[in-house]
């Protein structure tokens, strides 16, 4: 039996803990989540550190904001009606919100909150930080020709539609 490890038209799933510079928990996985690797699916430094990796392997690595969610972009608050969020009402500064853009699904944190609008600053709420991210590899395996061509995962992890 041949291990697999990760490389190009391979699909990952793994587990991770992200951690910011005072060694506080930013966001973790519950289930595993897969990418395509190859393809910038994920933050570019991770996945140059899943490369060559194989299924059990947990490692952790540390990135800079330009390999990770990269700088803090000034101007990038966005005014969205506040009808445009079914939870407008209950929304407060601070807050994490995912938006639909044209650029697609975004995730944005709330400056402001009108009456009429919603005030959305869209740098991903860990840009401009330096991560440690701790992972654990799950599972390895070849993509099917059709996630080749859409360029992500289908099913548990992935893109369902
Ligand atoms: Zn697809």
């Amino acid at each position: 039996m041949t291990e697999e490890t990760v490389k190009k038209q391979k699909v990952v799933s793994f587990t991770y803990t992200i951690l910011d510079e005072n060694q506080a928990i930013q966001e973790q996985s519950d289930l595993p989540m897969s990418y395509l690797h190859g393809v910038r699916n994920i933050i570019p430094g991770l996945e140059k550190a899943m490369a060559g990796k194989a299924i059990g392997d947990e490692f952790e690595v540390t990135l800079a904001p330009e390999e990770a969610y990269g700088e803090r972009k000034p101007n990038s608050i966005q005014r969205i009606p506040a009808k445009r969020f079914n939870n407008a009402k209950r929304l407060q500064p601070g807050q994490a919100v995912s938006i639909q853009t044209r650029q697609g699904q975004m995730q944005g944190v709330v400056v402001k909150v009108g009456r009429f609008n919603i005030d959305v600053d869209i740098n991903h709420p860990l840009a401009g930080q330096t991560l440690t991210f701790e992972i654990e590899i799950t599972d390895i395996r070849d993509a099917s020709e059709e996630e080749t061509a859409h360029g992500h995962v289908h099913g548990p992890g992935g893109v369902e539609h």
